[in-house]
């Protein structure tokens, strides 16, 4: 997609945006007039205008935002001017042949140029899509990048990240063997000048949520383990506390799945006792899958 594109994408996703959310959006017919006459070079020069008259203005759209409904198999073709990204996300991006690694391939370049939520596209350096065994058995799910996965487009590498290697590796696994994504895919905007990050809103999960449902769909992990609350919120629409919600198995798209402390969690309490909840959790997955324990496994983090 060439910047001029680009950018009148992003103009196009900021309008509908801001129609989705009741603004009055007006033009004078002299604006309008002007804009259908604009020629079609972009100032880079790097889009041919079609041989035909200038493309008519489209008045009806698809709306952006999608509730919680599962992606739906039919996909309308898009129209030649329109992106992939800009289909509602209802729609796979992915398709329904091919190796779980082509099928996450080809998902990938869709959901790095994604532009549904303007105010993220805005503030992010890149979208982080998710990292790891294509065939995995088992996949973590965490809630947004942060600061440090923005920076360098894979989920779960700053601090907290760096714990949950640590845990992947004490039950046995590389980062490798997993699949590790998060439920919205961009960071969080901040206010300028603001360090840290932010939890993502509900919207922003829910209409983000699509991409992840597919990543489960076509990976089809035998356990999915979900990384604190807001995970949760996002995943299941859970808004019990963590201390209600980890250690038991919930369903997800009929996958197992165990609900966990989240790793920064464990890093702002450094208790014995919440690091043992979060391996009596892991056990509890090992055991899921039918790995073996090792007594070393089993008395991690006890007191002596
Ligand atoms: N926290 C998350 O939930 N996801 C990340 O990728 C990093 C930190």
């Amino acid at each position: 997609m060439s910047e001029f594109e680009t950018a009148l994408d992003l103009v196009h996703a900021t309008l509908r945006d801001l129609h989705d959310r009741g603004a009055k959006l007006s033009a004078s017919a002299e604006a309008l007039e002007r804009l259908a006459s604009v020629p079609w070079e972009p100032m880079s020069g790097s889009v041919q205008r079609p041989s035909e008259a200038p493309a008519p203005i489209r008045t009806q759209e698809a709306a952006p935002v999608v509730k919680s409904s599962p992606p739906r198999r039919a996909e309308p073709e898009p129209s030649p001017r329109e992106p992939a990204v800009a289909r509602p996300l209802e729609s796979r991006v992915a398709p329904l042949e091919g190796t779980k690694a082509e099928r996450l391939a080809a998902m990938r370049g869709p959901v790095l140029a994604c532009t549904i939520c303007p105010h993220l596209v805005k503030s992010r350096t890149q979208v982080v899509f998710g990292v790891g065994n294509p065939d995995a058995e088992l996949m973590f799910v965490g809630e947004a990048p942060g600061e440090d996965e923005d920076r360098k487009g894979e989920p779960f590498v700053g601090k907290a990240g760096q714990l949950l290697t640590k845990i992947i590796e004490t039950m046995g696994f590389g980062r490798e063997d997993v699949y590790i994504a998060n439920v919205l895919k961009c960071r969080p905007d901040m206010p300028p000048g603001m360090p840290g990050n932010r939890k993502p809103k509900s919207e922003e999960m829910q209409t983000c949520l699509p991409y992840l449902r597919e990543q489960i769909d076509i990976i089809q992990p035998k356990v999915i383990a979900a990384l604190g609350a807001t995970a949760m919120e996002g995943l299941l629409g859970a808004t019990d506390s963590m201390g209600r919600l980890r250690g038991r198995w919930h369903d997800f798209q009929g996958i197992p799945l165990m609900a966990t402390y989240h790793p920064a969690y464990l890093l702002r309490n450094q208790a014995l006792s919440e690091k043992r909840k979060v391996w009596e959790d892991m056990l509890m997955v090992l055991e899921k899958l039918g790995r073996p324990i090792t007594e070393k496994q089993e008395n991690y983090f006890l007191p002596k």
